[in-house]
């Protein structure tokens, strides 16, 4: 589904992605981890080409993404983001904010956009706020908003970044839950970051764990708790007593 080679990414002098290789197969959960700063963030928006790459390859099912010729615009129809600061438009209704997208891009009618608005809104238990503002939600509300927002076009590839964050302890455990529901319900591809170490052994299929813009492994969690490379997998994937 998605391939990335050799991949780098420098702001000015400061190289942020230091020649990332990864696979991901169709149907997936990945997870990105990492220290803050360490370019998960840089990494997913490359990914739909947010940034636009210094060197290498991306490939998303059979594209090359980074070749210019390539309509990006395109690609990014089959792509669902949810931001670290997701944005909702504080003009428009809930479900205005969640039809937008697909009205506009005629990926489909109106109605039908209203339709699996409303089905979603419904999963996500916000039915009954489909017209109210974004400002008369709570934080967790919106952000559970803004899922159903990139959900609504179902897209082959989710690509979320930090989306429980904002979120209690007990409402992050719920979405987790309504995510994974939905990723065996879709079959879709996710990948997914967090600085979360439950959130990624919980999450994630498998784990990229990321220090200074370099992969530092790329496995499963058990191979990563069980096997880690080195000394700073071991710290971060476990409890570092037990691990080292
Ligand atoms: P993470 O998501 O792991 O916390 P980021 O990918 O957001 O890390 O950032 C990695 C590094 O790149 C940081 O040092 C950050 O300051 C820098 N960086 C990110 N975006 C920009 C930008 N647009 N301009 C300059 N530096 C940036
Ligand atoms: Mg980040």
């Amino acid at each position: 589904m998605i391939t990335v080679k050799n991949l780098h990414k420098s702001f000015g002098k400061i190289e942020v992605l230091k020649g990332i290789d990864y696979h991901v197969e169709k149907g997936e959960k990945i997870v990105i981890i990492g220290p803050s700063g360490s370019g998960k963030s840089t990494f997913l928006r490359c990914m739909n080409l947010l940034e636009q790459p210094t060197d290498g390859e991306i490939w998303f099912d059979g594209k090359k993404i980074t070749d210019p010729k390539t309509n990006i615009n395109k690609v990014r129809e089959h792509m669902g983001m949810v931001f670290q600061n997701f944005n909702l438009f504080n003009n428009l209704t809930i479900i205005d904010n969640i039809t937008l997208a697909p009205t506009k891009l005629k990926l489909m009618g109106r109605d039908e956009a209203r339709q699996k608005a409303e089905a979603l809104l419904k999963r996500v238990n916000l039915l009954e706020k489909a017209e109210a503002f974004p400002s008369q939600l709570s934080g967790g509300q919106r952000q559970r908003v803004a899922l159903g927002r990139a959900m609504v076009r179902n897209p082959a590839v989710f690509l979320l970044d930090e989306p429980l964050s904002n979120l209690d302890a007990k409402l992050r455990a719920t979405m987790r839950t309504e995510i994974a529901k939905l990723h065996q319900r879709l079959d879709i591809t996710f990948v997914y970051v967090t600085h979360d170490q439950t959130e990624a052994m919980t999450m994630g299929d498998r784990i990229v764990v990321m220090k200074e813009g370099v992969v530092q492994q790329f496995d499963t969690p058990q191979v990563l708790y069980d096997t880690p490379d080195n000394l700073f997998v071991a710290g971060f994937m476990g409890s570092p007593q037990m691990n080292f």
